[in-house]
């Protein structure tokens, strides 16, 4: 990439959460390969980010890009409405056979803001099949599901500025963020507001929504596993149905399949994305049951309104497919597992250091929560410059590398996430 590229760039190309006038440096990567990233000047970087929770295998993985071959020269793509194919029913038999026994009926759509929209889309209509006018969803604050607006109108409301968008987001219910952690004792307090909510406005609620576990834009926080039995519990006590947001969660990040099997429980609803295709293109599915998808069609609507044009996409399917097929062969569960070791060993003990005010790891997930703010274009260039790629956010250093990263590399993530906190002039002021 030449610097005229860069420029124009700069000058016409937005990036996520980035200023048009004021952008911050890009990085050009022009590969990627296993858990390198390849920048243009020849560097190459140790990825610790998988590309936000998505390439779990790795980049370049030679059976996601064969599967991904094979597909393209059957067909790229074709529409879905009274066609089906036999990527998108592979695909399909994979996600019924390998999520919760109850969810049994797949909605395939573009990203996971709509995987979301769909899901809340679904519980509305169920709602109106019944004749009962339930429009209200009950969510937890810290919590994220993507930047659509019905997925903006249940993220946190302090991160996803919802001042900036008063009059135009519905008004929906926010119990307080769960505080009792992962690995604390559970102490039924931490439900009480929740529950609370829940007795007050059941009648209006039609469905909780909520990232199971794990809270992850909203702040990288892991909650006790109870909690989300009570909130289960407290579902069907009240009939109303539970979204599982698992769009950062699933396919083993946090060390089970799914962040639900921390708590053995089922949603009615469950989102999935990100991590589906091992990250190499976009594709998410939201699953249902059956008394959900048989309510949704028995109503006046007659079927489920929606339909993306790309719903489908073969390439997307076959690729999902074989990434779900490499997952399933089981080697994520060892991965995980030594990554989280390795990240115990390497990161809690940076508890103690003065720039700290947090280390916590799950799975194969990382955090450093500092105590001031990183100044956002130094400390990225610090890690580049390590040979490292961390893309910190707020007061959040975090890790969660592809699962097949070697003890060597995992090491240099973690070694310069020492490192910068040792360099004051990377955060800024409190
Ligand atoms: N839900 C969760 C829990 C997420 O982490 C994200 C993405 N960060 C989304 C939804 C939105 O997914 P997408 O960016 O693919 O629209």
């Amino acid at each position: 990439m030449t610097s005229d590229d860069l420029a124009f760039d700069r000058d016409h190309i937005w990036h996520p959460y980035t200023s048009m006038s004021e952008p911050l440096p890009c990085y050009p990567v022009v590969s990627a390969q296993g858990v390198h990233l390849q920048l243009a000047d020849g560097r190459q970087l140790v990825d610790g980010m998988s590309s936000w929770w998505a390439a779990i295998h790795g980049y370049n993985h030679p059976r996601l890009n064969q599967a991904l071959q094979t597909q393209m020269a059957q067909m790229s793509h074709v529409m879905f409405g009274g066609i089906t194919h036999p990527a998108a029913v592979a695909l399909c038999r994979r996600l019924v056979a390998m999520t919760p026994a109850p969810l049994e009926c797949v909605f395939l759509a573009d990203s996971g803001s709509v995987a979301v929209e769909v899901a809340m889309k679904m519980a509305l209509q169920y709602w109106q099949a019944r004749g009962e006018r339930r429009q209200r969803f009950l969510t937890l604050r810290r919590g994220y599901h993507g930047d659509t607006f019905s997925a903006m109108s249940v993220c946190d409301p302090d991160n996803s500025m919802h001042n900036l968008w008063q009059g135009y987001l519905p008004n929906h219910l926010f119990a307080p963020a769960p505080q009792r952690r992962f690995d604390d004792s559970w102490d039924e307090a931490d439900i009480a507001e929740f529950a609370a909510l829940m007795e007050t406005h059941a009648d209006s609620i039609a469905a909780v929504i909520l990232e199971p576990i794990v809270q992850g834009a909203g702040g990288m926080r892991f909650y006790h596993p109870r909690y989300l039995q009570r909130v289960r519990e407290l579902c069907d006590r009240h009939q109303v149905l539970l979204i599982a947001d698992e769009i950062a969660t699933g396919f083993g990040r946090t060390g089970e399949l799914f962040a639900c099997d921390h708590a053995d429980i089922a949603p009615d609803i469950l989102c999935l994305g990100k991590a589906l295709t091992g990250g190499t293109m976009t594709l998410s599915a939201t699953l249902t049951t059956r008394v959900v998808a048989n309510t949704i069609s028995n109503g006046a609507a007659g079927c489920f309104m929606h339909g993306p044009t790309f719903m489908g996409n073969p390439l997307a399917c076959a690729v999902a497919e074989a990434s779900l097929a490499l997952l399933q062969e089981g080697e994520w569960k060892q991965q995980v597992a030594a990554i989280e070791r390795q990240l115990r060993a390497a990161l809690l003990p940076l508890a103690s250091h003065p720039q700290v005010e947090d280390a916590r790891v799950l799975g194969a997930i990382g955090v450093i929560e500092s105590r001031q703010p990183v100044n956002m274009a130094a400390i990225q260039r610090f890690f580049v410059d390590q040979g490292v790629w961390i893309r910190p956010f707020g007061r959040l250093i975090y890790l969660m590398p592809p699962y097949v990263i070697d003890a060597d590399r995992l090491a240099r993530l973690t070694q310069a996430i020492e490192a910068a906190l040792d360099r004051p002039d990377l955060f800024l002021p409190a």
